[in-house]
């Protein structure tokens, strides 16, 4: 059993903002947000990393990506547009090590990233 705050999260050990789950995924509010919306949404399976992802994630991978987009439209930024990141690995950015997908919206957001 994983011991990082996500898997805590997902196991309702700890508090989050939860704004949908399922039974393959959960999205919450980032407590540092970088957009005025900004939303993670993890997978409950114990998957660290993107490249810690097998084959048989594929299916659950794809679905989390449904699910981003369908967070998206009910925050209301499916018009204007949202960002998806994952981030992996030290010059990714990566701090927690459950993966998930960052959902970011509500602004204009710049390229390249920093
Ligand atoms: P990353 O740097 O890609 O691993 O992203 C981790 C994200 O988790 C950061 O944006 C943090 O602000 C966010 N974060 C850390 N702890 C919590 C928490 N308890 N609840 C919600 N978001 C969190």
């Amino acid at each position: 059993m994983a011991d990082n705050i996500f898997s805590k999260i997902i196991r309702k050990e700890i508090p989050a903002k939860i704004v949908y789950e399922d039974d393959r995924a959960l999205a919450f509010r980032d407590t540092n947000p970088k957009a005025p919306i900004h939303i993670l949404v993890v997978p409950k399976k114990d998957i660290a990393r993107i490249s810690e992802a097998e084959a048989a994630d594929e299916p659950l991978l794809g679905h989390l990506l449904t699910v981003a987009a369908e967070v998206a439209r009910k925050e209301g930024i499916d018009g204007t547009g949202y960002r998806l990141v994952i981030n992996k690995g030290a010059h990714g950015g990566e701090s927690v090590p459950h993966l998930h997908v960052h959902l970011l919206g509500g602004r204009a957001m710049s390229w390249p990233p920093g």
